[in-house]
């Protein structure tokens, strides 16, 4: 069964929560990871959930305002983290942090979404690979002997893709992915999942389907409506 990560970012609040997870009762599937602000993480945990924090502090205690620590995200319940997402990379300066959060996320047994992708600049200038493998390399070469096919997942995002509408042709998706894939490989001998995020709706759904080496999906803002996103993983096999 594909993963199905569903990313709420910083929108909804917790009247609008309850009647989302009224109306999804019973029809969400084990596949499915939901990451809600860290404020509501207890109720989609209550209903018995699989939950992610949308970001983890690259430190596990200190003196850190407004961080979140690993250990403190666990009494919630986390089993996943997202790490590297490109709004926290854009606005947080988390390209820096991605190696050690990496590392607490993994030494902790939270299994760890990696966000990885291009802006449009870059995927106009064809230097898509260069910058995956390069943000791979930084999250991937010093924690090796704590990652394992099972505990890391990649998600490749083009920024471009992120809430935008557009999104890469499947034979561009097909080669990226197949490329990710191989490096893993032949760099990391890693046989890690490969998840495809940016702009996921009940319009491309059926399209991107047809890619088997994608294992997965992070959707934002289609996940936002309980309704459409039901439908949506309604088309994911
Ligand atoms: C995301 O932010 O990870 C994402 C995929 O968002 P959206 O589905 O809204 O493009």
């Amino acid at each position: 069964m594909k993963l199905i990560c569903a990313n709420f970012k910083m929108n909804l609040t917790s009247r609008v929560l309850k009647i989302y997870l009224d109306e999804v009762s019973g029809k969400i599937k084990d596949n499915v990871v939901f990451f809600p602000s860290v404020l509501y993480l207890s109720m989609f945990k209550e209903r018995g959930y699989t939950v992610g924090s949308q970001d983890i502090s690259f430190k596990e205690f200190g003196s850190l305002t407004g961080d979140l620590s690993v250990t403190q995200l666990k009494e919630f319940g986390i089993d996943y983290t997202i790490i590297g997402h490109s709004e926290r990379r854009e606005f947080y300066n988390d390209s820096k942090y991605v190696k050690n959060k990496v590392k607490i996320a993994l030494t902790n047994n939270i299994k760890t979404i990696l966000c990885i992708g291009e802006n449009l600049k870059e995927f106009e200038e064809g230097v898509t690979l260069d910058i995956l493998k390069k943000e791979l390399d930084t999250a991937l070469k010093s924690n090796l002997k704590y990652i394992n096919n099972d505990n890391l997942i990649i998600a490749y995002e083009p920024i471009w893709a992120i809430g935008t509408g557009k999104i890469p042709t499947n034979k561009i998706l097909t080669e990226t992915i197949k490329e990710i894939k191989d490096y893993l490989q032949e760099s990391y001998n890693l046989k890690l999942k490969v998840l495809y995020g940016g702009s996921v709706n009940l319009e491309n759904i059926i399209e991107l389907e047809k890619i088997s080496l994608i294992d997965g999906y992070l959707i934002g803002g289609a996940s936002l409506n309980p309704d459409k996103f039901l439908s949506l993983i309604n088309k994911v096999n």
